[in-house]
């Protein structure tokens, strides 16, 4: 084992600082990158809060991974010490059930290892994250990463770029569709950059009237606040797909009533509680309330490479690791533009 350091929650109600823990010795297959910057993602406070349940501390967050490798295995022959790379959400998965043989290791069937707040595919080594001054990860789960782009606005798209890229793919996001993205935060702003860049038409339904200018320099071609009943109806029947990112627990039927024929609404969002859904919009129009993970690791790739081609980052506001309480509270406050980024120097 060798000596690692980060800032961790030692329980739920309890401020992240500093910890010092052990990462694995290097593997044949492992990379070791030193982390310059990491994300702060709403799933980084909800497990901190133990928000979901089942949270286990200490815990080390993050999982919006970026920075320079510094030694790599024995059998490592796609990455070099000096390049570098970025780590999302996943650190391993079983690597043999149907989903993951096809690059969906994000539903594999048998146990995820998240890279903090989880465990090994040995189901007892704790998993650490990203707020710390280096990772062990297996080649497998590790991305390359521009060197064309700004670094820290790179960091983001590791969790709020594939979270968004991946449900834009799968229901097509393009020239002539009509995308909704419900929540200008960390995963919504990526998610209006991404569809924009695909082509689609792109409206932002958010709760603040204030974020109209932003959403627009974004790549968003129209803006509706949601709490204008006029304004909400003037979109009723008007998208083929809405990716909704809301974080808090909300009243989903409005927005239902927002889809076309067929259209779909995707959660990424994560809210606590579970909401109630009226079948009857669901019925009246064909339409489809479904789910996304993250992605694949084969997608996170196509995606930070969409991204280097479109030169794509993050809006981040990089913080010092000292300020990571403050910053939650911000975070959750919807005090962020977009995102906050960890510069790991400070730690
Ligand atoms: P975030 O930066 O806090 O953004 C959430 C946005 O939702 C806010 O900016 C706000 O936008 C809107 N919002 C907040 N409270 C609301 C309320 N009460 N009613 C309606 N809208 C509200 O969070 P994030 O980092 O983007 O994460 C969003 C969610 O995605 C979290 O639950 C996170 O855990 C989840 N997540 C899921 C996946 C996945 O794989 N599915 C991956 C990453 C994150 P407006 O001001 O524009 O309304
Ligand atoms: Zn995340
Ligand atoms: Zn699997």
């Amino acid at each position: 084992m060798q000596p690692a350091k980060g800032y961790a929650a030692t329980d739920s109600q309890a401020p992240l600082a500093p910890f010092t823990f052990a990462r694995r010795d290097l593997g044949a297959h492992d990379v070791q990158i030193e982390i310059l910057f990491c994300g702060v993602c709403h799933s980084d406070v909800h497990q901190v809060r133990n928000e979901w349940g089942g949270s286990t501390f200490p815990m080390v967050p993050g999982h919006e991974i970026v920075g320079r490798i510094t030694a790599v295995g024995a059998q490592v022959n796609t990455f070099s010490v000096g390049e570098l790379a970025g780590v999302g959400c996943m650190v391993d998965t079983c690597r043999s059930c149907p989903n993951c043989k096809q690059g969906l290791e994000q539903y594999c069937e048998t146990h995820i290892s998240f890279t903090y707040n989880s465990t090994e595919q040995d189901r007892v080594t704790r998993t650490y994250g990203g707020y710390s001054n280096q990772i062990v990860v297996d080649q497998h789960y590790v991305l390359r990463v521009s060197d064309k782009l700004d670094l820290a606005g790179v960091a983001p798209l590791l969790c709020a770029g594939i979270t968004t890229y991946s449900p834009l793919r799968q229901w097509q996001a393009g020239p002539g569709s009509r995308v909704g993205v419900v929540g200008l935060g960390g995963l919504g702003h990526m998610a209006v950059k991404l569809a924009a860049a695909m082509g689609a038409e792109v409206t932002v339904l958010s709760t603040s009237p204030g974020k109209e200018a932003d959403a627009r320099a974004l790549g968003a071609h129209r803006f509706v606040v949601t709490k204008d009943a006029a304004a909400l109806k003037e979109v009723r029947t008007y998208f083929d797909l809405i990716i909704n990112t809301v974080a808090a627990n909300m009243d989903l039927n409005p927005y239902m009533n927002l889809l076309r024929l067929d259209g779909t609404m995707v959660m990424v969002g994560l809210p606590p509680e579970a909401p109630q859904i009226g079948i009857f919009p669901l019925v009246g129009q064909r339409r489809r309330l479904a789910g996304s993970h993250i992605g694949g690791i084969r997608e996170t790739q196509e995606m930070l490479d969409f991204c280097a081609e479109h030169g794509l980052t993050s809006d981040v506001e990089v913080i010092p690791i000292s300020q990571i309480n403050e910053a939650y509270d911000r975070l959750v406050n919807g005090d962020v533009k977009y995102r906050f980024v960890i510069d790991m120097a400070t730690l």
